[in-house]
């Protein structure tokens, strides 16, 4: 390719609403066009860079012995009431009508279509287990789409759904997806981590996700690690030990009294009036968790992790109630107190959770519903909760101890990539999906499935590698391998010895670019590290001496060689980091 006609457009600045590296980068360099938020073109350059990323993804899932179809992007209301899902996918699934009115959506994952497909192909216990993907666009209408390709409403998908007989057969499929998995990332060029996850809307009961971990404000997700033995996990699912703490009030309360507590209304003040130890506080927040209210209990110095707390209660959307509706919780139940005198008493028609670290509280301070009072040297025994539940619904802190070892745990960033879920029969079930086994008794299939997103697989790895000065791809996803930069075009020397390079590169089937355009070599050298090329060929005036100028992108090195020890030393590399 030369560069005169490569279809692309880099820019003097980064593009204005980008935030993180990856939408800068790519946007400045060209390789995406914003058309509406969330959406973008894959100019040449990008689609170069993720039909790599597919291929990977295809070899790997191939050889997993995953087999490849492609499902419709659209799809039709009724399969998703069948799962259940049409009412209670939020406001991410596209809904439309088509010209008779039908419900519609746009496919923001296919577990309902390919459990379809399934029920009227595989019928018998004799073509299990089966393993299908699809590399396709998803769509999903984002709350918040940013960060670029990261988080975009419409998006590249792999998505894969696997088909077992038991949960054993599930158990070895999702091994061989974690190990596939693997090797997609490793040969991507990307380090990343399997951590435990939340499994979240899609259901099921075990899922791990595969995280980029990042030092960029990019990751969106806060993972908990131990560096003794192989913990990790999603701060939506991580569980630690605490370290020592106060915990029996017995020393600062010696009855379990009604206390005036004037102007209270934080925890900070609360423990400093009654000079005691936040861990003496049971602290009642009021969440709305599907429209609902819920009271969850907590040690006063712990946070709520709100996904915890939502799969406690079964539901899919939380958030915190606001003042004017914990009055009116508060007035239902007979009661005016305002935040911060909150409390779990009397609340009989509310689910109440508490944290399972509340058990081990004892004589502790509690909201009685009451302003500016607090029921000091408590059990929660004297509150009569009728409709008390515990679950873990605790956040995990840096500090805290490793669950599996007992060693300090660390956190970081991470950007999920790619995940892998246990469906087992949350959907086979609802939608009827069953196989008849040697006895001729039907049993519903026992699914997986594994996604990896594709476009923000590109956009991790510009994350992982880039500079100051633009991206560093990897050999094995680069646009182009090498870029050859002849410093002055109306040289013939150089030009002669530029084209010959190009020719003898292209024949070994490397993917080059000569810059052929007639500006300023400094120009030159920016495109080239701007779009990351992982090797750069500065043919220039030490070609008289019948050297040029050989740079790797990656790590800066550089050396002076013949045109054809380059030709060579370039081929030797390129394939081998294929
Ligand atoms: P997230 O928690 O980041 O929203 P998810 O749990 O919704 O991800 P899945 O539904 O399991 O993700 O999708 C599989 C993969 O698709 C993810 O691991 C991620 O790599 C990718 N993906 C999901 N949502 C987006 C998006 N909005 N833009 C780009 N890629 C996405
Ligand atoms: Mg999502």
């Amino acid at each position: 390719m030369k560069m005169s006609k490569l279809f692309v457009q880099t820019l003097r600045e980064f593009p204005s609403d980008a935030e993180v590296i990856s939408h800068k980068m790519l946007g400045r360099a060209g390789f995406i066009k914003k058309l509406a938020p969330g959406i973008y073109t894959f100019m040449p350059l990008m689609w170069k860079v993720l039909k790599k990323i597919e291929n990977i993804v295809r070899e790997e899932m191939d050889r997993a012995g995953a087999q490849e179809l492609l499902m419709p992007f659209v799809q039709p209301k009724e399969l998703w009431e069948e799962s259940g899902r049409w009412e209670v996918y939020g406001k991410e699934l596209m809904r439309l009508k088509d010209r008779h009115d039908r419900d519609m959506c746009l496919g923001p994952t296919h577990e309902e279509i390919i459990t379809s497909v399934a029920r009227d192909s595989l019928k018998s216990y004799k073509q299990l287990p089966v393993n299908l993907y699809q590399i396709q666009s998803k769509f999903r209408d984002e709350i918040r789409p940013r960060y670029g390709l990261l988080r975009g409403r419409e998006f590249i998908m792999k998505d894969a759904y696997s088909f077992d007989l038991d949960e054993e057969g599930l158990d070895k499929e999702y091994q061989n997806m974690a190990q596939a998995y693997k090797r997609i990332f490793e040969r991507c060029g990307l380090e990343t981590k399997m951590v435990q996850s939340d499994s979240g809307a899609i259901g099921g009961s075990v899922s791990h996700e595969f995280m980029v971990i990042t030092d960029t404000d990019a990751g969106e997700n806060d993972v908990f690690y131990c560096n003794s033995c192989d913990y990790s996990a999603n701060s939506n699912h991580a569980v630690s030990n605490l370290p020592d703490a106060v915990i029996d009030g017995k020393n600062y309360f010696a009855e379990t009294k009604v206390l005036d507590t004037p102007n209270t209304h934080s925890i900070e003040e609360l423990s400093e009036f009654l000079k005691i130890p936040s861990t003496l506080i049971l602290k009642s927040l009021v969440y709305i968790i599907d429209k609902k209210p819920v009271i969850a209990l907590i040690r006063a110095d712990k946070a709520v992790e709100e996904t915890k707390l939502m799969n406690a209660i079964g539901g899919i959307d939380i958030r915190i109630a606001s003042s004017a509706e914990i009055a009116e919780l508060m007035a239902e139940h007979g009661f005016d107190a305002i935040p911060g005198f909150i409390g779990p008493k009397g609340m009989k028609n509310v689910p109440i959770i508490a944290d399972e670290t509340v058990k081990d509280m004892k004589n502790f301070v509690v909201g009685i519903n009451e302003t500016d009072k607090h029921l000091v040297g408590a059990n929660l025994s004297d509150l009569d909760i009728e409709n008390l539940k515990y679950a873990d619904i605790r956040l995990v802190e840096q500090g805290e101890f490793c669950p599996q070892c007992g060693k300090p745990l660390f956190v970081t960033k991470g950007i999920e990539v790619g995940n892998i879920f246990k469906l087992g029969t949350k959907y086979s079930k609802p939608m009827n999906a069953v196989y008849t086994d040697i006895e001729g008794k039907t049993h519903p299939y026992v699914m997986g499935c594994y996604g990896i997103g594709i476009s923000r697989t590109a956009a991790a790895a510009v994350e992982a590698h880039y500079d100051e000065y633009g991206i560093k791809w990897s050999v094995a996803i680069a646009p182009y391998h090498v870029v050859i930069v002849p410093v002055n075009i109306n040289d013939n020397e150089q030009m002669q010895i530029a084209e010959n390079m190009y020719q003898e590169l292209q024949k070994a089937g490397i993917e080059v670019v000569l810059d052929d355009r007639d500006e300023r070599a400094g120009v030159k050298f920016k495109d080239a590290d701007l779009i990351g090329f992982p090797y750069r060929v500065t043919v220039g005036k030490t070609i008289s001496e019948g050297l040029v100028e050989f740079k790797v992108r990656q790590t800066g090195e550089q050396e002076k060689l013949s045109p054809e020890k380059a030709v060579e030393k370039l081929i030797e590399n390129i394939k081998k980091n294929l």
